[in-house]
């Protein structure tokens, strides 16, 4: 029989003397008893702020809203809670009002790029599909601040069989991402039909969950849902830890029965100043993400949404963070550091140099210790010339197995059979001039 640690106890005798710990291990009634306010924060922590304080915070909930799940805030360590990286990403603080000059509230064009409501269609095959606005912590650190708390941007059942609609007339699509707000924050059987709807597309190959649920929500992981899940195979799911001291008991246990279903299993984080901006602590992360059968997936640069200033480190620490795990540690337990792109030009993956030199024959490398090191070239490579005639090419692929894309980007400059030399950004001063536009 499970039981209440001692800090668990008091926040739940708070809420109510009645509270049994079956009540706080049941997730909908964790999501009842969300902290929305500064006084119930206060009060089950057993912490006071000053007048001063309180008002920029009120100012700021008023413009950014508040929302703690009981079992989260029981994470943060009380004795030095300013400090805590639990606090810093459930608490808000006076520093989200700071709007910085790079901010915008849509940095990454996801409306702009979106074909349907709350679908965005970015890269060739895939799709992100908002399903839920609602989550039960409001992250301090959400690149979709500018959503949350907004009732009039929840997607209700029209817009999202509209989003499946564009999914099922678009060929392209093998991969549907359903993020949100937090996809596990709607109930199982809505769940359920967006899931059944999806699969019974015969271009959709796989499906993707982002969810936090692990981390602030691991009740949520319940054995029904585990059931109805598994009806969708192959479904990824992909948690969002950010801190080795999210991973409890509770997440632990959430995480093996996800794990135990054969879900395959991905993390991204997100690089915040004064939470996980050291080597280290990102190390003890991924150590303890990999023993729970969870691949770290992504780190990500934090984003230019507003109110993040304060979050955000220079590039330079997160390769820094990489630098110490390429080599040092496993490898599947090294995440691709991205920086999505401002704009809407998606992830662009950041790593340390690796490659230092180059002569025709040889590459010069060095490794994670310092070590440089020459890779001979083969003296001879039969270079396939691709004329694209797959038909009498020497490589065995079935090509009706593959079906053929258009080269794109970079890839055009590689490619043999494509004629383009120079990939040229529109609207150059120099190309004005030869075509003889003036000024
Ligand atoms: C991140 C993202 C995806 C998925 O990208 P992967 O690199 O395949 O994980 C798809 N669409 C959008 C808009 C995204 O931001």
């Amino acid at each position: 029989m499970p039981k209440f640690t001692e800090i668990q106890q008091q926040i739940a005798e708070r809420i109510s003397p009645d509270t049994l710990i079956s009540h706080w291990r049941d997730w909908r009634w964790q999501a009842r008893h969300r902290i929305r306010d500064i006084d119930t924060f206060e009060k089950l922590l057993g912490i006071q702020f000053g007048d001063e304080e309180r008002q920029t915070l009120e100012k700021t909930i008023e413009k950014f809203p508040l929302s703690i799940t009981p079992y989260y805030l029981s994470l943060i360590d009380r004795s030095d809670f300013r400090n805590d990286p639990v606090y810093k990403q459930a608490f808000p603080s006076p520093a989200e009002l700071n709007v910085s000059r790079a901010d915008m509230a849509d940095p990454l064009h996801e409306d702009a790029d979106a074909p349907a409501p709350g679908l965005t269609h970015r890269y060739p095959d895939r799709v992100l599909f908002h399903v839920s606005n609602v989550c039960s912590m409001y992250c301090r650190h959400c690149t979709r601040k500018r959503k949350v708390g907004d009732v009039d941007s929840i997607p209700d059942r029209e817009q999202i069989a509209a989003g499946i609609e564009y999914i099922r007339n678009t060929p392209a699509v093998r991969d549907v991402l359903l993020s949100g707000g937090d996809p596990f924050l709607l109930d199982d059987a809505q769940l359920d039909w967006i899931l059944s709807e999806l699969t019974a597309i015969e271009h959709v190959e796989i499906l993707r969950i982002g969810t936090r649920t692990p981390v602030v929500l691991p009740y949520r992981i319940t054995d029904d849902l585990v059931t109805m899940l598994k009806k969708h195979q192959p479904l990824w799911i992909n948690t969002h830890f950010n801190h080795p001291r999210e991973i409890t008991a509770a997440s632990r246990a959430a995480l093996a029965k996800l794990a135990d279903a054969g879900f395959p299993l991905g993390n991204q984080s997100v690089l915040l100043a004064g939470v996980n901006d050291c080597p280290r602590i990102m190390k003890r992360l991924v150590h303890k993400l990999v023993a729970n059968r969870v691949r770290p997936y992504y780190l990500y640069q934090c984003d230019l949404s507003e109110g993040l200033s304060h979050f955000r480190t220079p590039v330079g620490k997160g390769l820094e963070i990489v630098e110490s795990l390429i080599g040092h540690t496993t490898g599947f337990a090294v995440p691709t550091y991205v920086i999505d792109a401002p704009g809407g030009g998606g992830k662009i993956p950041v790593m340390p140099n690796y490659v230092l030199s180059w002569a025709t024959d040889r590459v010069v490398l060095r490794n994670y210790e310092g070590v440089i090191t020459a890779y001979q070239e083969p003296d001879s490579y039969p270079a396939i010339d691709c004329d694209r005639n797959c038909a009498e090419c020497t490589l065995t692929l079935k090509t009706e197995d593959a079906p053929e894309q258009d080269p794109v980007g970079i890839t055009k400059l590689l490619d043999s059979y494509d004629e383009t030399i120079a990939l040229v950004p529109e609207g150059t001063e120099r190309l004005g001039r030869r075509n003889g536009e003036s000024d």
